[in-house]
């Protein structure tokens, strides 16, 4: 049942993503199924009416034939194509849907080890042919069109028992007919059964692979090879990687093919001792003129493809089976339900009044965690202040930040702007009110232009004007391109290579370029050197005019132009104040981080 509801949500999935898709397989399918048995039946007919000596119906049927067989070609060409079309549209889909559905995913989600592991499955299972969307896709063309087979044949089998019923065989018919029906269902055993078979051995060999790409996937050394070098990690890795992916490999391969090969012999015997038979049940009775001559073309055909359909079917049906935990995955990731409350609420700011923020009593612990990375925080943040937030690592900054932006939602108390639960307002209009550059912020292979403005909107001035403030004014003065060099080499071989400081710049440049009232900057200039840091620090009256801003660094002395700082530890907001006050409790933890790094710099 479960299996069921899977693969109905997979193919409601391929209709809204490649809408007519279902269709398009279907009849192609279908056609596909039946036409096979035209030409079978009408070179019987043709043969028929030969060994009858009538030459007027033998033109008409030649001419039916082959204008029957020209019409099949360009149909079956036709609805080939179509669903052709409708396939490649559904990959390209696919491809993009997974990565809107990635963009539109609650954060949180995106962050949950379990999510990050069914998207990393997923992504595994694409890899390889025989499982995912694609497997499912080639199960149900296959399904279709072997069902389709096993009717017609089905209908030629009753046809021919009706014949020879008719021609008063009693007992003897009895004997051969009751022969050829145990033969098909023993066929239909033998197949079940090695299908079955080939299926477990297949998934284990399948759990296998997947290990062995997560071990060609960590031990890859593309990115690594700095230290690969310097170590020669090379005699480290390279016996490991023979070990899972040559012998290995190659152990349980030979060992599963000895295996299948064990199996597959019944379901081939049993298949030419029911064609063998049929051959002679068929001529035989054709001697004894029950059948007509061309009965022996028409019977035997529908039996090869009655049994080559019922192998098919099994086969598919294995394959299906096989496939839907895999596909699970992908429909858990794609249909995954977004739980973070959106709003009504607009924010139409009165002209005069100040956005105020206010954490009241917020605690927060990250899913799948059981302790709370923030506890009990309450502040006011009023327009324009500056504040800082200082803390050892890991002591719940980022998250801070995060729960500012509504990246999460507080797991207790809540957060307000201008007195009324951000949870109220529209989730769009709110976050616009919020620049960051965050601590693992990403640029994208784009132009710089691109990567600072993200949208459409042209103003070369103000992005200018941004990488100055950010200190990147002297580095885009000596690119030939300015503001259209691409960063990076992936889509332009003239693309710069840039180091993490100046990206820190560019990410810097993109949150002013955005010009909202908050501007978040989680240890912003983590990786500038001093002379930059210190530009900055002098920049950030004009970076932050107006501005509601929260800092955080780890460089406490580069905190002393805010007005008041926050000192966060395991969680807890323990300490506020100017640095002033702040310095002077001898036992808070504000002096402690400020004198050990104050006496690296004091001599
Ligand atoms: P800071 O920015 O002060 O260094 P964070 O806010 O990043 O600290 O982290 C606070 C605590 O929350 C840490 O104990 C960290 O391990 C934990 N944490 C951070 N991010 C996640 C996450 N995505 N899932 C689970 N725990 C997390
Ligand atoms: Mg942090």
């Amino acid at each position: 049942m479960k299996a069921w509801k899977i693969n109905c949500q997979a193919m409601k999935l391929f209709e809204k993503l490649s809408p007519g898709y279902i269709y398009a397989l279907v009849l192609s399918n279908v056609f596909g199924g039946i036409s096979p048995y035209f030409n079978i039946y009408l070179s019987a007919e043709i043969i028929n009416r030969l060994s009858k000596g009538e030459g007027t119906h033998i033109f008409r049927l030649v001419l039916i034939t082959i204008v029957g067989n020209f019409i099949i070609t360009i149909v079956n060409i036709f609805l080939g194509r179509w669903f052709q079309h409708k396939n490649e549209l559904y990959m390209e889909e696919e491809k993009r849907y997974l990565v809107e559905k990635i963009q539109l995913m609650d954060y949180c989600d995106i962050e949950n080890p379990k999510v990050q592991q069914l998207r990393r499955n997923i992504i595994e299972a694409a890899r390889i042919d025989a499982r995912g969307t694609g497997a499912f896709a080639d199960g149900l063309c296959t399904f279709t069109r072997s069902i389709t087979s096993i009717i017609v044949a089905a209908f030629f089998f009753f046809e021919m028992l009706h014949v020879f019923l008719e021609s008063g065989f009693g007992k003897e018919g009895f004997f051969w007919i009751l022969i050829l029906i145990v033969l098909v269902i023993i066929n239909v055993i033998t197949t079940f059964w090695y299908q079955k078979t080939e299926g477990i051995l297949a998934q284990e060999n399948a759990v296998m692979l997947a290990d062995e790409n997560r071990i060609d996937e960590a031990l890859d050394c593309y990115n690594k090879g700095k230290d690969v070098r310097l170590y020669r990690q090379d005699r480290f890795i390279m016996p490991i990687k023979k070990k899972y992916l040559v012998d290995i490999h190659f152990d349980v391969f030979s060992r599963f093919f000895k295996k299948v090969f064990k199996y597959e012999t019944a379901p081939v015997i049993t298949r030419y001792a029911t064609e063998v038979f049929t051959y002679l049940f068929v001529c035989i009775y054709a001697l004894k003129e029950v059948f007509e001559v061309g009965s022996i073309i028409k019977y035997i055909g529908f039996m090869k493809n009655m049994i080559d359909s019922i192998m098919n079917f099994f086969q598919c049906i294995g394959a299906l089976r096989f496939n839907t935990p895999f596909l699970e995955q992908y429909m858990q990731f794609y249909y995954y339900p977004s739980k973070m409350h959106d709003g009504t609420l607009v924010l139409d700011k009165p002209a005069g009044t100040k956005y105020e923020l206010e954490f009241c009593n917020v605690s927060f612990s990250y899913p799948e965690s059981n302790t709370y990375a923030l506890k009990n925080i309450s502040f006011k943040l009023k327009e324009g202040e500056r504040i800082a937030i200082v803390g050892v690592n890991g002591s719940g900054k980022s998250t801070l930040v995060k729960l500012l932006c509504r990246l999460y939602d507080p797991t207790e108390g809540e957060i307000r702007l201008n007195g009324i639960n951000i949870k109220n307002y529209k989730y769009d209009e709110y976050v616009q009110l919020f620049s960051a550059v965050f601590q693992d912020f990403k640029l994208f292979s784009f132009s710089l232009f691109d990567n600072i403005a993200l949208s459409n909107e042209r103003d070369n001035e103000r992005a200018k004007q941004c990488l100055k403030l950010a200190g990147f004014e002297e580095r885009l003065e000596q690119l030939s391109e300015g503001l259209e060099t691409s960063l990076y080499k992936d889509f332009d071989v003239n693309g710069i290579e840039i180091s993490g400081g100046e990206a820190q710049k560019i990410a810097i440049a993109r949150a002013l370029y955005q010009n909202t009232p908050f501007i978040l900057l989680d240890e912003p200039t983590a990786a500038l050197d001093p002379v930059s840091e210190y530009e900055l620090y002098l920049n950030f009256d004009k970076i932050s005019s107006g501005k509601t801003a929260v800092y955080i660094s780890h460089r406490l002395s580069s905190c002393r132009f805010c007005d008041c700082i926050f000192v966060l530890d395991q969680g807890e907001l323990v300490q506020t104040g100017n640095h002033k006050t702040l310095i002077e409790d001898t036992c808070g933890i504000y002096r402690k981080l400020w004198n050990a790094q104050a006496q690296y710099y004091i001599k």
